[in-house]
């Protein structure tokens, strides 16, 4: 049989551990760690994912400090708000949500926020840190995928993972921390080789293609982990990178879409906040 991962459950505790976290190392709640959320524009899937990110805050006892900015804002007027918002002492982290609307070069203002207060990992001073294995804050979805392994007691020193994608968000700093956890990483992208021999030879799979339904019973090892990190909407719902029904049976675990990973993107970023306000 194979077991379904609880990324809901993961998340609640990790969360409710930030929440007492802050309680404790913050009575006052006005000094409590403070995450500015920067919204650009009405895209609405953006959107939802701002107020999700938002309610988890305030459920953690930190402060709220979002900020919205219409579509037709100007490179300037963006950099001045994150400008600000770095140069205030209030605030702990700042996320800037991505995707911007098009003429706003999202790089250029992502790496005006100081390493310090980089709660989503993504700065190029974040990433050096992240290369070299210094102390720093890591992207939210890998390192919940570490904390969902650990979790379930993944044995990660010596196992062979295979990451399939090599994104900035998520593929690439998978890799770096599997190689951290002692892994013995592969990486695959759309111009590797045999996908299916290659991801056949991996005990831990990770899978963020952004292509619905691309693993199947032929990619996975019997007794593997399989991580679906991709989410795509669908008129039914919510689905990922894995066909989940054709490796149960083969893979030892597998993620669901949704209530796998997704959960735990939002539960690091709370880490993050918190650890930002603890510098
Ligand atoms: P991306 O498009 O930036 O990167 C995709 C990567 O997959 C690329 O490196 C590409 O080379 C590789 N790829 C694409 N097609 C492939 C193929 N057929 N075979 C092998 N490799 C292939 O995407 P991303 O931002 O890394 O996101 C990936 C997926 O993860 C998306 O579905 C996204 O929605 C999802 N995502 C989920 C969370 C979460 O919280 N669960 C967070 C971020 C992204």
């Amino acid at each position: 049989m194979t077991a379904v991962i609880d990324g809901k459950a993961v998340a609640r505790r990790v969360r409710a551990r930030v929440a007492a976290e802050v309680a404790a190392a913050f009575p006052d709640p006005a000094t409590a760690p403070g995450l500015a959320t920067v919204l650009v524009g009405d895209d609405p899937a953006s959107a939802v994912y701002v107020a999700n990110k938002r309610r988890a805050v305030r459920e953690a006892g930190m402060r709220d400090l979002h900020r919205s900015l219409p579509a037709d804002v100007t490179q300037s007027q963006v950099a001045a708000v994150i400008d600000e918002l770095v140069a205030d002492p209030g605030v702990s982290g700042i996320l800037l949500q991505l995707p911007l609307p098009p003429g706003l070069d999202p790089a250029a203002l992502i790496d005006r926020i100081p390493a310090g207060k980089d709660v989503d990992g993504l700065t190029t001073h974040s990433t050096g840190l992240l290369a070299r294995g210094e102390p720093g804050l890591r992207p939210c979805t890998p390192s919940g995928v570490i904390e969902l392994l650990e979790a379930e007691g993944v044995k990660i020193r010596g196992a062979h993972a295979v990451i399939v994608g090599r994104s900035t968000l998520v593929g690439h700093p998978m890799a770096e921390l599997l190689l951290q956890h002692d892994a013995t990483v592969t990486v695959a992208h759309r111009h590797t080789a045999d996908l299916a021999a290659l991801t056949r030879t991996a005990d831990i799979l990770v899978v963020a293609a952004g292509v619905r339904g691309m693993i199947g019973a032929e990619h996975v090892k019997p007794g593997a982990t399989v991580i679906d990190v991709g989410i795509h909407r669908t008129e039914d719902g919510l689905a990922g990178d894995v066909r989940t029904a054709e490796v149960d049976g083969i893979a030892a675990r597998v993620t669901p879409v949704p209530g796998g990973v997704g959960p735990m993107t939002i539960a690091m970023l709370m880490v993050n906040t918190l650890r930002a306000a603890q510098r």
